[in-house]
């Protein structure tokens, strides 16, 4: 594995034309996109938030920025948090009932 293979973007045009880009497993390892990004094919990324699939071959790490800036991504996003908190507060009420159940027994 030589290093020009991890980056399509700075890539110099030599002989051929554009290398198509891959699918960089670092890019799960990433904060900003682990929660949504997943690998579905050497060129393609998919969104479990929007639950879409967008190539990478062409603009590769800057398609998954431009996806995740995108006005769909961004609403998906806000509905996840918003059942976040709404799934700890559902599990709050629980384990107040509990307590009140232990309380009465
Ligand atoms: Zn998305």
């Amino acid at each position: 594995m030589s290093s020009s293979e991890s980056d399509c973007e700075s890539k110099p045009l030599k002989k051929k034309p554009r290398r198509m880009c891959v699918f960089l497993d670092n890019w799960l390892k990433k904060n900003t996109y682990s929660s949504w990004l997943q690998k579905s094919s050497e060129s393609e990324a998919y969104c479990s938030l929007c639950r879409v699939t967008f190539t990478i071959k062409y603009e590769g790490f800057l398609a998954l920025k431009k996806h995740q800036s995108s006005e769909k991504h961004k609403k998906g996003l806000s509905i996840v948090k918003q059942n976040k908190i709404m799934n700890s507060f559902f599990q709050l009420k629980i384990v107040q009932k509990q307590k009140i159940l232990l309380a009465l027994n």
